[in-house]
Formats: structure tokens, C-alpha cells, sequence
């Protein structure tokens, strides 16, 4: 069962001390006040994290959506989260009330879609945020295109976004006509991940609906009991796609926004950063620099070359993204100060013409 949930061997070895102690693997599907709802190979059930876990110093340390956990299973107290299996990626913000505190809203998310509207003003600099937070995240960002049908002529906007959001699938779709939406899921391949982040409006909630088709009500519900022993509904947040794979969708990721520089890096690869600060020098490029705790981990095994590798193509990638969001704003501000310039310009012309 949790193989449809995405389990791998990577996973399973991951897992292998956790097995040893005697616990269960699982995936946390939903988060409640009181608990977590947990898929495992028997089943769906409510935990609790244990005191250690709700305690770690870091609220990003916290379980969250998505995030695989070691839990075990006793009758009469229920089930109880021990540990979170390393995230491959994670969605990050700012709690409210901190900004020091970053708290995880999604983990191991596989591909975000980035969702703007057809109808809509085109909004760079919007896209960029979205992409970037993406990017951040560790997941394949890919662009979707909403409510095509209104559209006269989309390809100008494909053109515009294709050139911002360069190196990602940009796709279009209506949902309406239902036109593009298995190419879209075509991009979640069985036991991935994916989310919709974009602004208000352009159509998520019409479109995780049409992914979902009709199972939507019979997956999404849970029945279940509270303490006080009163029915309760709740929603599942992460629900297996008919097409195979998974979509996360809680109000908190929808609404995903930009954090300062690297930190949604940091959070999920905070061994490698650690690592990093430990080399010898402060420029060390980790390539055969004396003192490389980057290469020393590589070549004693504790540091998993893909890893290191996905890590250094994120940072490249998050890299591109800013400089071209400060090209873009340069642009800008040159077109601002040009078009003030007209203004003047033509402020004067007229002031003369009027003498
Ligand atoms: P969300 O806020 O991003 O979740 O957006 P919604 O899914 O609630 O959609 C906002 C509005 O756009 C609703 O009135 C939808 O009916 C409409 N909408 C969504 N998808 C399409 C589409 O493919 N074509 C058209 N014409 N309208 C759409
Ligand atoms: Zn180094």
C-alpha cells in the first residue's frame, strides 16, 4: 500500500535502523490539531508524534504533510510518530509570529506546479516568485496555463512565459473544455508528488477537482472519531491522483510564497550546508580543495553523491532565477525612468507650444 504512496528503495534504506527498532514505516496524509493521519501498510490511522518530536528545537524539525515517519503501532495508545525520514525537498515559510521560525508546510513534493491564468494580466514578476519558491523547494516546477478557452490568442503569453520560465515544461489547459489536462498529469509520474501553488482565482481548486475526477468525494472525506467520541470530517491533503501519483493541496501551500535566498535549501540539505561549513576554507569550491568536508564525506560514503549533486543543480538553478529577476527589474526601472523622460519631454513641448 504505501508503494502507491511513493516508497522506494532509497526510502527502505533509509528506513532500515527504524525497522530494526520495530517500527513501521508511513506517510502523513493529513494534519489535524490533535494529530496526524498516517497511509501505512495497514492502513490509515491517526498519530500522535511522540514528546521528542513535537519538542526539536526547530519547528521545521516537526512533522508535516508529506513527510515520511517511522511510527509505532500499540494497541491501546494508539500509534505514536518516532522519527521523519530525510525530506527530499520541502516547501518552507515564515511562521507568523517569526521570522526567525520556518516552518514546513510540504514534504517531499516531487513537482509544483506553477499556476497562472490565460485571462489574467500576465504578471512576471508574480510567475518569478512562484518559480523561484519552487525551485527553493527542491521541486520540477512546471508552468500551467489556466482557462485557455477564454483566450483569443495565447501563444504571445506562452512565448512571454517560456522565455521567464526557461528550462520548464510550460503547459496550457482548460479545464472547462477539459483540453490538456493528461499532459499535465502525464508530467506526475506513479508515486510522485505534486502540488498547485499560484494566486487566488486562476483556477486550482477547478483543476484538482478535474484531476481527481469523481473519486474526489469518496477519497477526500475521512470519517472519524474525536476524543469526545462525536463524528467528525475531516479532509485528506494528500490523495492519490486516478492517473497514479499523489497531489498535496492544503491552503497553506496554495498560498506559498517567497522566502529570503537560500533558506528553503537549508532547510532540506542542512546536513550538506553543514558539511560546507565545516571545509577548511570559506571559498572552497569542493572540488580538490585540502580540508573538503564535501569531498571527505563523499569519498568516506556518508554524503550520497546524488544528493550532492541535486543540491549543486538547485543552487545553479535558484542562482539564474534571482539574476534574472534583478535583470527583469533593472529592465523595468530603465523603462520607468525612459518613459518619465517622454513624459517630461512631452511636458515641455507642450508648455512651449503654449507660449
Ligand atoms: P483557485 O482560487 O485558484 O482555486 O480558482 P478556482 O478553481 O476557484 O477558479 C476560479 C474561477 O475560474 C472559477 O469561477 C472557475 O469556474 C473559473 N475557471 C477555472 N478553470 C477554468 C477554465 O478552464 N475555463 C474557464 N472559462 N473558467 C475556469
Ligand atoms: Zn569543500
Amino acid at each position: 500500500m504505501i508503494k502507491q504512496y511513493g516508497w522506494s528503495d532509497a526510502l527502505a534504506k533509509a528506513f532500515e535502523p527504524h525497522a530494526r527498532a520495530g517500527h513501521a514505516p508511513g506517510r502523513i496524509v493529513a494534519q489535524h490539531r490533535d494529530g496526524y493521519q498516517v497511509a501505512t501498510d495497514e492502513g490509515e490511522l491517526r498519530a500522535k508524534a511522540s514528546g521528542r518530536l513535537m519538542h526539536a528545537a526547530e519547528e521545521a524539525e516537526h512533522p508535516a504533510v508529506g513527510d515520511w515517519v517511522a511510527l509505532s503501532l500499540n494497541p491501546t495508545q494508539g500509534a505514536t510518530l518516532h522519527a521523519i525520514l530525510p525530506r527530499r525537498t520541502a516547501f518552507v515559510r515564515r511562521a507568523a509570529d517569526s521570522v526567525q521560525t520556518l516552518q514546513v508546510i510540504a514534504a517531499n513534493i516531487d513537482v509544483a506546479f506553477v499556476v497562472t491564468s490565460l485571462n489574467a494580466d500576465l504578471n512576471p514578476r508574480r510567475i518569478e516568485r512562484y518559480l523561484a519558491a519552487a525551485w527553493q523547494s527542491g521541486a520540477r516546477p512546471v508552468v500551467v496555463l489556466t482557462k485557455s478557452d477564454l483566450a483569443d490568442d495565447p501563444q504571445g503569453q506562452v512565448d512571454a512565459i517560456a522565455a521567464l520560465a526557461a528550462g520548464c515544461p510550460v503547459l496550457t489547459v482548460s479545464a472547462r473544455q477539459g483540453q490538456g489536462l493528461a499532459a499535465l498529469l502525464a508530467q506526475v509520474a506513479p508515486g510522485e508528488t505534486c502540488v498547485l501553488i499560484g494566486s487566488s482565482g486562476v483556477g486550482k481548486s477547478t483543476l484538482v477537482n478535474a484531476f481527481l475526477g469523481e473519486e474526489r468525494m469518496a477519497t477526500q472525506a475521512i470519517r472519524e472519531t474525536d476524543d469526545q467520541g462525536r463524528h467528525t470530517t475531516s479532509h485528506r491533503q494528500l490523495v492519490l491522483l486516478p492517473s497514479g501519483g499523489l497531489i498535496l493541496d492544503t491552503p497553506g501551500i496554495r498560498e506559498v510564497g517567497l522566502i529570503d535566498a537560500e533558506e528553503g535549501l537549508g532547510v532540506v540539505f542542512d546536513d550538506i550546508e553543514h558539511l560546507i561549513r565545516t571545509c577548511k576554507f570559506n571559498d572552497c569550491g569542493h572540488v580538490k580543495e585540502p580540508g573538503c568536508a564535501v569531498r571527505g564525506a563523499l569519498d568516506s560514503g556518508a554524503l550520497d553523491p546524488a544528493r550532492w549533486a541535486h543540491f549543486q543543480k538547485l543552487g545553479a538553478e535558484l542562482a539564474a532565477v534571482q539574476s534574472k529577476a534583478e535583470r527583469l527589474a533593472n529592465d523595468a526601472e530603465r523603462r520607468r525612468l525612459a518613459g518619465l523622460q517622454k513624459t517630461y519631454r512631452a511636458t515641455k513641448r507642450n508648455a512651449r507650444s503654449g507660449d
